[in-house]
């Protein structure tokens, strides 16, 4: 069974692993995506680079909290779309927006109402966005997270998408074949800045409140990096 695993392990790393052409569900060539940040990207990002999927990627996250970790976020992201030379579309900060949109639900936990309406809100900008240019499939990085809840994300998506007609959400499922060590391979190698929250002001709350509660330090903003943070990465282990 360690055997297996270790046989897997090897199988699908980001050096070995022999990527398959991906096919779209409605035979589109050219993709919207939605884009959270450089790590939850990187892997979907090569994988579509690999089947020759035409990428427009679209940066829009009012979510993300405060403004700093937000030009933070987007910057690598940035940086990774233009290494594979891909579209970049940077979308609004309507921040007020977003604290209008999800008042009274501050105190939901993590994958409740208030993220159904926080994908709402992305995703229906992503379709409009996506409508007005001329695309037809749409499709988001958030749902190779572990942290989230995919059929969460995928029925935001679709219900985006079905108000323009003629447009899919694709629900691909890009954690499997080894798609989450490969998001984390791959983000130590391009030493992409790792958020250590999902982005709202009330996930930075949460994730202290749970890390006191384990006798762990706070949040660090704007220092911890994949690959380079080993030291930083052990000392947290320990705790
Ligand atoms: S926890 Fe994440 S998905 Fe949920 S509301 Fe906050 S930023 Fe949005």
């Amino acid at each position: 069974m360690k055997k297996q695993s270790q046989d897997n392990t090897e199988r699908f790393s980001a050096e070995n692993y022999q990527r398959p052409q991906l096919e779209t569900p409605n035979g589109e060539k050219k993709l919207f995506l939605h884009s959270c940040c450089a790590p939850c990207a990187v892997e979907i990002m090569e994988a579509l680079a690999a089947s020759e999927i035409e990428t427009t990627i679209f940066f829009y996250n009012p979510n993300i909290h405060p403004r700093d970790e937000y030009e933070m976020r987007k910057e690598e992201n940035i940086r990774f779309a233009q290494k594979l030379g891909m579209d970049f579309i940077d979308g609004d900060y309507n921040v007020r927006d977003w604290f209008d949109l999800t008042k009274g639900m501050e105190h939901e936990p993590e994958r409740g109402i208030r993220c159904t309406a926080c994908f709402d809100m992305r995703f229906d900008v992503t379709a409009d966005e996506a409508a007005k240019r001329g695309f037809n499939l749409i499709s988001s990085t958030l749902g190779i997270s572990r942290w989230k809840n995919m059929d969460q994300i995928n029925g935001c998506g679709e219900r985006s998408a079905s108000r323009h007609e003629g447009m899919s959400y694709w629900t691909y499922n890009w954690r499997k074949q080894g798609g989450s060590q490969r998001m984390i391979e791959l983000s130590k190698k391009e030493e992409f800045y790792q958020q250590e929250y999902c982005g709202c002001v009330y996930s930075l709350r949460d994730t202290n409140l749970f890390r006191e509660e384990k006798g762990r330090q706070k949040v660090k903003r704007l220092v911890k990096f994949y690959g380079r943070d080993a030291v930083l990465e052990d000392a947290e282990k320990e705790n």
